[in-house]
């Protein structure tokens, strides 16, 4: 709890609160946002609510009025928990994380680059040539990857990758020597590519298609622009006509390039990227015609563009555009002629491949530069690790579908590390101070972590079963296939239980009660999303590619049709498992969180759009936050502190007090206002339950 603010800025943290209340959280928030105070606490999580302007909170001297504090010793700021996070850390070598969650738009990237560059100006105090090209290459990593990653729509800077996980790695002495970079990508792509449905929100529809990786390119010279055959002008292109333009494409595209070769790609590394993604942009053109008997292509001149970009010649992409390569049961190989209808699903199918295989290569290629080489544990001490996590909270639109599915199954898997971790914390907390252990009440999320995962039984299971099930089955038959199992789960709901439910689409939904509440999902094209098939004879025009880095992209292109695995992983599936391997790697460092709060979709620094905002706050579980947090001690304070702040509220501790420790003057305090049995002594700390008694004092001193 900051101590530093006085009451006309609201409650500094929320466990604060009279009453654990909706009304009052929403009230609290929208106070501090509207006096300009974007942070505020829930005991050591950051809510933070994007003040859509330059705010004079990040400069130098807050810097150093952060280093080194307490989190109770200044107003809430991500700069407090980025400082104890490196406390953690330098002090008593433990891993930690930040984990930063939101909705697009609501300030995480900008959170982690606060973070990032806070802990770039804490370390390092000799300047060592070595540690700053580290800390350089970090931060730039960030701008590449915003680059890549993000898809730029009107409303707001739509992301197509829902999740970044960077590692920060420090020596000995607390200086950063290196790092690593996990994506989650997950492409909002649509099974049959241009009939997108009218109903759709922005959001939903910000795919990969619609992204804007053409601005990348519009900052480039008419001279790149002509050797990759793009025209200036991104209504010309099928995947970017409907989104925005930009007046700041060039200063984006230079930042990223010095940020590229900062990093050390090569101009050849550079020109291959442009080349894939002019690439995808002509191959969007590409449309087919069927006669009833064959599918012709139109627009061979993108073909021929296509194969000069690629280097691959122009009779192969045809052919992958028109046939596939199968093996039939007696071993046989043949060529099968695509429908128009498959003709467009591969072309969609190959151009998303093509940019996902880019990024993960960009990716990679970023970490084999700041890895951490050479690193002796004997000599050098133990590495310790941060880790930053940037990633999209829980999801809810007005027509949900497999990557809400996807990112809610995420964040049901975080809140689960999250209870499991803060608990555990308390506990911690508790026994260092020899505290009773306190129950504490909270909802355990596994059983909806099940329901999704658990194997032969859960939603992916199913959703598995009926991908891998040859013969025509329909996003339909799955549907029936889970209500029937899934009919008595309490956290399911069939449409068959609940005919006469206005809000479930009788025909294709089914609902999950979430922790942070009900989603109910269309079943439509859940089966397309999750066998995220890319036919082979792609693969093996881009590994004959003569272009090296094409090449390497694409290992998987030199196996043969009938070396192919017969089942692949799904979608779904390779998701959960990186999913439980990041909750891996989270579950073993200490845990710090930034809940971050998008006030309105107009981007404006003075609209508090209170139904989105009170949607955001149930949606992030905050409330529940606050009563987990309120379940053992709402509030916890070193004597010496707790002393400095109330003293003043008793006569015998005022100035200063006569008795033999500062915590005997607290608990005389303490029982001259009755609260002894709120309240717990620790062998440091005062343990305080409710907040209540802390009103009182507060109150009190106010008034003196
Ligand atoms: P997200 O990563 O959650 O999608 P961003 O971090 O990219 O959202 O933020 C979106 C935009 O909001 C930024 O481009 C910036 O204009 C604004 N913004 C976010 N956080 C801040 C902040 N702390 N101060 C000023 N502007 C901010
Ligand atoms: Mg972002």
């Amino acid at each position: 709890m900051s101590e530093l603010e006085g009451l006309e800025f609201g409650k500094s943290d929320f466990v604060l609160l009279d009453e654990v209340t909706m009304e009052q959280f929403m009230e609290n928030l929208k106070l501090r946002f509207e006096k300009g105070r974007i942070y505020t606490y829930i005991g050591e999580v950051v809510v933070s609510v994007n003040p859509y302007r330059q705010m004079d909170i990040y400069g130098k001297d807050t810097i150093d009025a952060y280093r080194g504090r307490e989190l109770y010793e200044n107003p809430p700021h991500l700069y407090a928990v980025s400082d104890a996070a490196y406390k953690a850390m330098k002090r008593r070598a433990k891993d930690s994380c930040i984990v930063i969650s939101g909705e697009s738009g609501a300030g995480k990237t900008e959170a982690s680059k606060y973070i990032m560059q806070y802990i770039a100006a804490i370390t390092n105090p000799c300047q060592r040539a070595e540690v700053e090209s580290v800390k350089n290459v970090l931060l730039k990593s960030n701008c590449v990857l915003e680059a890549f990653g993000n898809a730029k729509t009107n409303r707001n800077d739509n992301s197509s990758r829902f999740g970044k996980y960077m590692d920060i790695n420090f020596n000995f002495n607390g200086d950063p020597t290196g790092g690593h970079i996990n994506n989650y990508l997950l492409e909002k792509v649509r099974g049959g590519g241009q009939d997108d449905r009218e109903d759709s929100t922005p959001e939903q529809t910000g795919n990969l298609h619609r992204s804007k990786k053409l601005y990348l390119l519009r900052g480039g010279s008419p001279e790149i622009l002509e050797s990759l055959h793009l025209q200036n002008d991104p209504a010309v292109y099928a995947y970017t006509k409907e989104g925005a333009t930009s007046n700041n494409d060039r200063s984006s595209h230079k930042a990223v390039m010095s940020a590229l070769e900062v990093i050390g790609f090569s101009k050849e590394e550079v020109y291959s990227i442009y080349q894939i993604i002019a690439s995808i942009l002509l191959l969007g053109n590409i449309q087919f015609e069927s006669d009833g008997e064959s599918v012709q292509i139109l627009g061979l001149e993108a073909v021929n563009h296509i194969s000069e970009l690629t280097a691959t010649d122009p009779e192969s992409i045809c052919k992958s555009l028109l046939y596939r390569t199968v093996a039939t049961g007696g071993g046989e190989v043949i060529e099968k002629g695509h429908t128009e209808q498959d003709a467009c699903f591969g072309r969609d199918a190959f151009a998303k491949a093509l940019y996902e295989r880019l990024f993960g290569w960009i990716v990679a290629r970023i970490n084999s530069v700041i890895e951490v080489k050479d690193y002796n544990p004997v000599l050098h001490g133990k590495n310790t690790v941060i880790g930053v996590l940037d990633i999209y909270g829980f999801e809810i639109f007005d027509n949900n579908s497999f990557e809400q599915f996807c990112i809610n199954y995420c964040n049901e898997k975080l809140q689960q590390l999250f209870i499991e971790l803060i608990l555990r914390q308390e506990q911690d907390e508790y026994e260092r101070e020899s505290i009773t252990w306190q129950h504490i009440e909270y909802f355990n999320n596994q059983i909806i972590v099940d329901l999704v995962e658990q194997p032969h039984k859960g939603i992916i299971s199913i959703l598995d079963e009926a991908c891998l099930t040859v013969g025509k089955v329909t996003d339909m038959v799955c549907l029936d296939s889970m209500d029937t199992k899934l009919a008595q789960h309490p956290h399911y709901t069939s449409r068959k239980l609940s005919p006469s439910d206005k809000t479930m689409d009788f025909k294709k939904h089914f609902r999950i009660r979430h922790y942070a509440g009900d989603v109910t999902y269309s079943v439509e094209g859940f089966l397309d999303k999750n066998k995220d098939l890319l036919f082979q004879d792609f693969k093996r025009l881009m590994y004959n590619s003569a272009n090296p880095v094409l090449k390497e992209m694409w290992p998987d292109g030199q196996l043969s049709i009938t070396e192919v695995t017969k089942r692949p992983l799904t979608a779904a599936t390779l998701f959960k498992n990186s999913i439980v391997a990041l909750v891996d790697k989270l579950s073993c460092k200490e845990p710090y969180y930034v809940r971050c709060i998008k006030p309105n979709e107009g981007k404006s620094p003075v609209l508090f759009d209170d139904a989105r905002c009170q949607h955001q706050v149930a949606y992030l579980g905050l409330l529940e936050n606050v009563r987990v947090r309120r379940a053992g001690f709402a509030y916890r304070q070193l004597y010496s502190r707790f002393l400095q702040r109330y003293k003043m509220t008793y006569e015998y501790t005022w100035p200063n007090h006569l008795m033999s420790s500062d915590r005997e003057a607290v608990e005389a305090i303490i029982t001259h206002h009755g609260f002894q049995d709120d309240v717990a002594y620790g062998n440091t700390k005062l343990f305080v339950r409710t907040p209540r008694s802390l009103f009182t004092l507060e109150q009190e001193r106010a008034a003196l």
